[in-house]
């Protein structure tokens, strides 16, 4: 996780060969010593980059450059984020990554809640950051290529972990975990039943696989408005889920708590077919 301290020397490109469209980031930091490796680490994976370094700078530069995503400090000279993420939302629907510093949760959980898109927590390492992007990018995709998503346009979710896939056709509405330490021979594949309200849950959560959700997003969508502050209904569920769909609920690999802020679905593969070829 938080393995690695910001430096150049670990921007190791991780694409052989880039990809035909560089997405334009927008860097919206003060400290000038974070947005120098941000930059390095981008350009050195085929990111084109942009940099500002105060709250009104990043702002009109959000609304003229057109970036594809922006990464965006919570503490800025003349304002914070959070303004800026309104200030954003306004105008567009660019995906904004928030990078905050230990001890931010409200600021951070503000700024998902105003639109923000997810978070870094500095440190962060540089595996930690492109995974962020890549998410943010891939929702946009989606978004732009599929309209609101219904549940029957999104590709089935695959992910691997503690030797156990997890896979969930939301069309097909189906949950299979399949455990490995069992052999080929007998691959130990069985199919999970939930409950329709531990479904639509799990189907919130894969619709934004990688992406964190606050507590109050999830609440508002599964449960309906007037439950947004029902955290404890949340975390029951969720329970629910890890008891059905973990190797040790105790230690989840699937639904991960984001301590203080919500829950985020493990990011997963793309199933063959689904990659992120632009329109
Ligand atoms: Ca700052």
């Amino acid at each position: 996780m938080n393995d690695s301290t910001p430096s150049p020397a670990s921007a190791q490109p991780l694409h052989a060969t880039p990809p035909a469209h560089m997405p334009l980031v927008l860097i919206i930091e003060d400290e000038e010593p974070i947005r120098r490796f941000l930059r390095a680490t981008l350009e050195a994976n085929h990111y084109r980059v942009k940099e500002a370094g105060t709250a009104r700078e990043g702002t009109l530069l959000a609304m003229t450059t057109y970036p594809d995503v922006i990464l965006l400090d919570l503490g800025l000279p003349d304002g914070d984020g959070l303004n800026v993420t309104r200030a954003i939302r306004k105008e567009a629907r660019t995906p904004i990554v928030v990078l905050s510093a230990r001890g931010q949760e409200s600021d951070k959980v503000a700024a998902l809640d105003a639109g923000a898109d997810d978070y870094l927590t500095k440190p962060f390492g540089v595996g930690e950051l492109l995974a962020r992007l890549r998410v943010a990018l891939r929702h946009v995709t989606a978004a732009t290529s599929r309209g609101p998503a219904g549940i029957a346009e999104v590709p089935p979710y695959e992910c691997t972990a503690d030797g156990r896939t997890l896979r969930v056709d939301l069309a097909a509405r189906l949950v299979f975990v399949t455990d490995q330490a069992t052999g080929p021979e007998s691959p130990g594949r069985r199919e999970v039943r939930l409950t329709p309200m531990e479904f639509k849950l799990l189907a919130f959560l894969v619709k934004h696989a990688g992406k964190v959700l606050t507590h109050q997003m999830i609440l508002k969508e599964v449960w309906g408005p007037q439950h947004a502050s029902d955290v404890q209904y949340l975390r029951v569920y969720a329970g629910e889920l890890r008891k059905k769909l973990e190797v040790d609920p105790a230690q989840p690999r699937f639904v991960i708590t984001e301590p203080g802020v919500g829950y985020r679905l493990a990011e997963g593969a793309m199933p063959p077919g689904h990659g992120l070829a632009p329109r």
